[in-house]
């Protein structure tokens, strides 16, 4: 294989993607569950010598595809969306091609200058005001972690770095049970402890209040703690919470605590100015993530984090060896001391062809379609026997559940293995409850409908 035939086999390779997403609605949305099932087919040792590629590609046609839960299939309602444009493939197609480590300015200045451009195109699509500046991660875990390390650092006054944290006062951060577990994964990596991440009592509507926020603080002051950071909830992975922003991020500034808001899946609906009102006071904020990859359409990996001043990030996590150094132009931005890996993709690129290709307002009519058609989806399913709205939509995502968890979970088994919409489960104050989300990027009205009609049929079973 050399770059003659790849120049044959990439051409094979548009001609299947293009029929694979052609025929994607006839495919399960979900894999079959069979464990086991796909390494079997494979040989136990690597070849010695060399195999053609008829071979290989064969293999891949009999083998790869059926296994594979299709996460662009117009029907994925489970998770999230982790959606990928027509034109975010292109772009990624030719990133592929040029394969650069963006690592520092002087690898891939394109990378880094579409980098900063699209950053800023997107501040301004969700509505921060100018000043925000911010990267591009591999994922909102990361982007999450970079932020508690840095959080971690201000609070020890860069003592951490270099004197670990044995010797160091108690750090106490602040979430709500809606978080998402990255948010308790970064704290472990951050060596913070599991126990010292506060979960803040939420209200009726699932959001930390700013007074219970406060609370959380002051009693931990009281006790001799420090408390180092706060992690609010713009849109949680379970249903949907939204923390109260502005009066959360005001306790903030009263109290001199630095904030990191998470708004990986709901961050893109903010292209949409009606959706605002949802993080409004999010301009407060010390760093923001959203994810372009999951409903904006760049696809995976892209997750944005804006900054109100990287300084500090940049102190926690930026080294600058001689070899990475470029003469005569330290003043350049070096990607790599914003996060925790050195090596860096050209991450930009999709987000540039996509906001060019689809527009904002192209991006902005699929995110309000995929709102509305959630609704009347609710309004379906409210009106099947049995069937008991557990959540009301928060943007696209609510939840449904029967009276008891076992036919629930009987039920979403039978949605699943059906296959023709794929739909995942949560929990709500213990109680067992089927998710749904609309947000596949080419999803019509007819493939949203028939979620309650799938439900249906099955409840008829
Ligand atoms: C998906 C999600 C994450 C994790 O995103 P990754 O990019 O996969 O790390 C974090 N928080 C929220 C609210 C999410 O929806």
């Amino acid at each position: 294989m050399n770059h003659e035939d790849l120049r044959l086999w990439s051409k094979r390779a548009a001609d299947w993607a293009a029929d694979y997403h052609a025929d994607l609605r006839d495919r399960p949305v979900r894999a079959p569950l069979v464990p086991g099932a796909v390494a079997r087919q494979l040989p136990e040792a690597p070849p010695e010598a060399a195999e053609p590629m008829d071979a290989i590609w064969a293999d891949f046609e009999r083998i790869v595809p059926g296994g594979m839960t299709h996460w662009q299939h117009p029907r994925f309602f489970a998770y999230f969306p982790a959606n990928a444009a027509p034109a975010s493939m292109l772009a990624e197609q030719l990133v592929n091609a040029m394969a650069s480590n963006a690592l520092i300015w002087q690898t891939s200045p394109a990378a880094t200058e579409v980098e900063q451009v699209m950053i800023d195109w997107l501040r301004q699509a969700v509505g921060l005001p100018e000043g925000f500046v911010g990267t591009i991660h591999d994922t909102a875990t990361v982007a999450t972690l970079s932020a508690v390390l840095t959080m971690r650092e201000r609070a020890l006054e860069w003592r951490g770095l270099d004197e670990g944290l044995s010797a160091q006062p108690v750090l106490r951060f602040y979430a709500s049970a809606e978080t998402h577990s990255s948010v308790d994964k970064a704290i472990r990596v951050a060596g913070i402890g599991q126990r010292n991440l506060v979960k803040v009592p939420v209200d009726e509507s699932r959001g930390m209040t700013g007074a219970a926020l406060r609370a959380a603080i002051r009693a931990d002051r009281a006790a001799g703690m420090v408390p180092a950071g706060v992690i609010l909830c713009a849109g949680g992975t379970s249903v949907g919470a939204f923390d109260r922003i502005a009066d959360c991020l005001a306790v903030c500034r009263e109290e001199g605590v630095p904030s990191h808001v998470d708004a990986a899946w709901a961050g893109s609906a903010m292209i949409c100015p009606e959706f605002r009102a949802l993080w409004a006071g999010v301009e407060g904020a010390d760093s923001v993530v959203l994810n372009p990859h999951k409903w904006l359409g760049a696809q995976f990996d892209c997750s944005v984090q804006f900054l109100r001043d990287p300084g500090a990030q940049v102190r926690t996590l930026g080294l600058r060896p001689t070899y990475l150094e470029t003469a005569g132009r330290e003043e350049m931005v070096n990607f790599n001391e914003w996060t925790v890996p050195l090596g860096r993709r050209f991450r930009a690129l999709k987000l540039w062809f996509v906001l060019r290709a689809y527009g904002l307002e192209g991006l902005r009519d699929r995110i309000r379609n995929h709102v509305a058609w959630a609704e009347e989806a609710r309004n379906q399913l409210a009106a099947l026997p049995g069937v008991e709205i557990v959540t009301e939509p928060r943007l696209s995502l609510f939840s449904f559940a029967l009276d008891t968890e076992a036919a629930t979970e009987a039920l979403l088994a039978r949605i699943n293995d059906d296959g023709r919409i794929y739909l995942t489960q949560t929990r709500v104050d213990g109680r067992f409850a089927i998710r749904v989300q609309v947000g596949s990027f080419d999803c019509t009205r007819e493939d949203v409908m028939l979620i309650a009609k799938v439900v249906s049929e099955m409840l008829a079973r």
